[in-house]
């Protein structure tokens, strides 16, 4: 699927203000960027407008402020890293209302090339209900209006939907293509067989992921506490995992459509079961393997067990496109891990092109050392579900068409 949107490569920004709206969401501790993936990803993008003699405004938000400025949520330490790599001052222009005196004096002394970051765009109330004054505030600012921020794509703010609606031009950046190109491609035309691998807590996250997927895949694979739910609409003892009692006759549902589609549908064979969840998450656990047959009524199933760990693995590695989204169990402890680690490690050694969706399996993707063996991380958690599920993201579809 290639997407029919302007983008940087058909604008000419030389001696123009150009607005980018990019996703600088990262953890900070203490001050501290703890994983800057989303900031090297923003680069490109940067870089050319940079290059093409623009003047590069930057906005982004970081965590909840929730409508008011909070100093630890300040933007301040992106401005910093991001000068060190690009190369070249980035400078933060400090403003409690974001686009006030300042952020305005600072853009007014702009000259061509030159790089400034506004502050935390949630700083103001009406970011996250796209409302109008904040709007027009970021629209004063620019000429033109990039957005490349995928990971708040699925949400229509002021920053990245409202601005572009008042913007002369807006366009999307190289990130956004580039994520849009792969989670597309893999979705509508993928090289197949094409396997879709879901995981995580709940089926009621993912209900529409599920539908829409197994329309879409060969193989649908499904791991983490929400098989469990699957399992027991099975029939099967479930013991104390995780369930979802309302969720029963449509696990039912998506196992007859599977059937009449054609498709594979793979459940855990085996679990990794405890007596509790454990508390804090990483405390030490005693591990029992339990087949599907064999389970007990006072056990969890918090992991798949080592025989569904190799027919996962075995299936991603005949995959030709793989799809992953969601843990394989509570791989916060590292006892429960194996399986998500299994999953990762046969994802890094196959010659697929591998698609992780964001969120907790892009976490422990990185976090194993299989980063740079995947085909594509996605940026965006929440976004890279709802395109999955066949949504349109009102981010991308606020931009102007080609
Ligand atoms: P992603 O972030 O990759 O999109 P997600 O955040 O949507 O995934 P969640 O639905 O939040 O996934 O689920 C992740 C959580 O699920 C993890 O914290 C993990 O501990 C938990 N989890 C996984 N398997 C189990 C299980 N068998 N029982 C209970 N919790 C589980």
């Amino acid at each position: 699927m290639s997407l029919n949107k302007k983008s940087v490569d058909d604008i000419n920004v030389a001696g123009k203000r150009v607005l980018c709206r990019c996703d600088f969401n990262v953890p900070l501790k203490e001050g501290k960027i703890t994983d800057e993936n989303r900031l090297v990803a923003a680069l490109p993008t940067i870089k050319k407008l940079i290059a093409d003699g623009g003047k590069v405004i930057l906005c982004s938000h970081l965590g909840k402020p929730k409508g008011e400025p909070k100093p630890e949520l300040s933007l301040a330490p992106v401005a910093a890293r991001l000068s060190e790599l690009l190369g070249q001052e980035v400078k933060f222009a400090a403003d409690p209302e974001v686009v006030g005196a300042n952020a305005k004096a600072a853009v007014e002394a702009m000259k061509d090339g030159e790089v400034i970051l506004l502050e935390n765009t949630r700083y103001r109330a009406e970011e996250t209900k796209n409302g109008e004054a904040f709007s027009k505030d970021l629209a004063s600012l620019c000429d033109v209006f990039v957005n490349d921020a995928f990971g708040t794509a699925h949400r229509a703010h002021c920053s990245n939907v409202g601005v572009a609606e008042l913007a002369d031009e807006a366009v999307v950046g190289y990130l956004m293509q580039k994520e849009i190109d792969f989670l597309g491609k893999a979705v509508e035309d993928p090289v197949r067989p094409f396997v879709a691998i879901l995981g995580g807590a709940k089926v009621a996250d993912k209900l529409n992921v599920i539908s829409n997927l197994l329309e879409k895949c060969d193989t649908l694979i499904i791991g983490g506490g929400m098989a469990y739910t699957f399992l027991k609409a099975q029939g099967h003892e479930i013991g104390t995992s995780l369930v979802d009692e309302t969720k029963l006759d449509y696990c039912k549902e998506m196992l007859e459509k599977a059937e009449k589609l054609g498709k594979k549908l793979l459940l855990p064979v085996d679990s990794a079961t405890i007596s509790a969840f454990p508390n804090p998450i990483d405390a030490e656990v005693a591990v029992e393997i339990h087949t599907v047959e064999d389970m007990v009524a006072d056990r969890m199933c918090c992991d798949i067990g080592p025989k569904t760990a190799e027919i996962y693995a075995e299936a991603a590695k005949t995959a030709k496109t793989v799809v992953w989204n969601g843990p394989m169990g509570v791989f916060e402890n590292p006892t429960l891990a194996a399986g998500t680690i299994a999953v990762a490690k046969a994802l890094a050694e196959t010659d697929a092109t591998t698609i992780i969706g964001g969120g907790d399996s892009a976490a422990a993707v990185n976090q194993l050392g299989f980063g740079d063996k995947m085909s594509h991380i996605s940026t965006g958690g929440g976004a890279s579900l709802e395109f999955l599920e066949g949504k349109v993201l009102p981010g991308v579809a606020a931009a102007n068409d080609r």
